[in-house]
């Protein structure tokens, strides 16, 4: 029977004798530096943790296929989407943003939605968010704006100060604010809600003629919330009650999908409509450019190891397919680097060989050697030069990008603020909101915004007041503030002043 079982070894493959009892000089005495299986074995587990994220810490994940359920090459080239009925493997990450590893599922949080589509042009990656907007519009805000989601640096807790005075010294948020303090930011499990792609990206056909896009993901099984109640009350019970849904849905074959569609614009339109497309604080308004059906996106298999499959997923918004790129978006040319970079720092160099992360439709094939990690045969005795006359890889001129007029100085250009920060928060509450989604908004708000200083209370207060003004009286009534200060503070948000310091403005 013995001689059956699996033998236990060290990581070079040599038989352990005993898993048991460390070895030591004598019955009673110290431990020896030659037990070198107690050596290794300690040693490898004080390495076990990476880095963690610096936002999107806390994460599921699944595998499926994306189906083609309608055609689209008049737009795009890509070939993932070339016919109906052509499916593709991806896999999927969902999570919370501002928590730590161990945060709860069930926190106030825009949620990630992270695409890796595996087609046979290589990895097409769409990393998006539950919500079809963000806070800032400008990559250079990044860094501030998540310490001020993060922990206070001598507290070490999380400061509603520090949350409301960026915010309210940032009132392009005021959208994104909105849709976080209702109902949808506290999404009642992975599989209700959608998904958003957020940017403004760029399509192009095989004749070269160029869309902007934008990405939805209709959740299939319903969009449904938890109230501040209920989700408070998750977080105690089961802080990991998302991640659990999502696996035990698809053990019991529960599949979740989505319903993908796109928003397309033509070229030409970017220029002349109302507001600039590529700002990431507004959607396009459906009735201006109606969505359009791509496919479905179905979750089939749960990954059998979460460190191996999950915790190494590495999703870049610059991983793009042919007939699919970048627009000027500048949040997006932002996080076109900083993907890469937060990668190489927390997996190393060579992350894209990983598993997960390689292409697996395809084979990568350039002649990039070495570095940390390089687990494969590193091309073997391949010539790691171009151009070499030696029948290495050429590049493909089919593959390339149409090209893209851009005019004007090199400069620090603010997105124009003719561009209205308020009026897309004001349609939200004023418009799509029912009366009790909107009662939840203002209770959610008003618990939150309670816990700051007063001054907060009231430049955040006039933003509201600005979208809308039942939305700020409703708001300043709740926080006893007074509202005719409200009022003249929001005289001061001025719209369409190209000269208007936003980060001082209630000066
Ligand atoms: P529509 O009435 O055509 O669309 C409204 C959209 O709002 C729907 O996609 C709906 O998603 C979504 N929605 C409903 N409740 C909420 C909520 N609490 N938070 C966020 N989204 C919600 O209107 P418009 O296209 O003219 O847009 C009006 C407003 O709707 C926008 O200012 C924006 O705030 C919001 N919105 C618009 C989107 C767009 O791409 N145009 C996308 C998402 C939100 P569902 O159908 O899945 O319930």
């Amino acid at each position: 029977m013995a001689d059956k079982k699996k033998k236990l070894s060290t990581n070079f493959g040599a038989p352990v004798s005993n898993d048991q009892n460390t070895m030591t000089a004598g019955a009673r005495g110290p431990a020896l530096l030659q037990d070198v299986h107690l050596i290794e074995k300690l040693a490898h587990f004080n390495r076990e943790r990476i880095p963690e994220r610096v936002v999107h810490a806390k994460g599921a994940g699944a595998g499926g296929y994306f189906e083609v359920t309608n055609d689209v090459t008049n737009y795009t080239k890509a070939k993932f989407l070339s016919e109906v009925g052509k499916k593709t493997e991806v896999f999927v990450r969902f999570s919370t943003v501002g928590g730590e590893k161990g945060s709860a599922d069930a926190e106030r949080d825009p949620r990630g939605f992270a695409v890796k589509f595996y087609t046979e042009e290589g990895n097409y990656d769409l990393v998006g968010n539950n919500t079809p907007v963000f806070f800032i519009r400008d990559p250079l805000k990044f860094p501030d704006f998540i310490h001020t989601q993060k922990r206070n640096p001598a507290t070490n807790t999380k400061d509603p100060d520090m949350f409301w005075d960026f915010l309210s010294l940032t009132p392009e948020s005021v959208h994104q604010v909105t849709i976080l303090f209702s109902d949808r930011g506290t999404p009642k499990t992975y599989r209700h809600m959608n998904g958003y792609g957020s940017h403004t990206f760029k399509w192009y056909n095989d004749k070269d003629e160029t869309f902007w896009v934008k990405y939805h993901f209709k959740t299939d099984q319903g969009n449904q919330t938890l109230t501040q109640e209920e989700a408070q009350t998750m977080c105690g019970k089961d802080p990991d009650h998302a991640t659990r849904d999502l696996f035990n849905a698809i053990e019991r074959k529960e599949y979740p999908s989505w319903t993908v569609q796109v928003q397309i614009m033509p070229l030409e339109d970017a220029g002349k409509y109302k507001f600039d497309p590529f700002d990431v604080t507004k959607v396009w308004p459906h009735d201006d450019y109606p969505p359009i059906e791509v496919g479905r996106m179905v979750l089939n298999r749960n990954p059998g190891n979460y460190f191996a499959e999950v915790e190494q997923a590495a999703f870049s918004p610059g991983n793009f397919v042919p007939g699919i790129s970048a627009s000027p978006d500048k949040m997006l040319q932002g996080r076109l680097f900083a993907y890469h970079d937060a990668h190489r720092y927390r997996l190393g160099p060579n992350y894209h060989l990983l598993p997960v992360n390689a292409p697996k439709a395809v084979k990568m094939d350039n002649y990039q050697r070495d570095g940390y990690m390089r687990f494969d045969g590193n091309e073997g005795n391949k010539y790691h030069y171009y151009p070499n006359t030696f029948g290495g890889p050429e590049p493909d001129s089919s593959a390339k990008e149409p090209p893209l007029e851009i005019s004007g100085a090199a400069d620090r250009h603010k997105y124009s603020y003719q561009n209205d920060d308020f009026v897309q928060a004001g349609e939200l509450f004023r418009k799509v909101m029912t009366d009790s989604e909107r009662d939840h908004l203002i209770g959610n708000i008003v618990s939150h915004l309670v816990n700051a200083k007063k001054e907060l209370q009231i430049r955040q207060t006039a933003i509201f007041y600005k979208s809308d003004t039942d939305y700020g009286t409703r708001i300043s009534n709740n926080l006893e503030l007074d509202l005719d200060e409200i009022k003249k503070l929001s005289e001061k948000l001025t719209v369409a002043n190209e000269k208007m310091d936003y980060t001082n403005w209630y000066v």
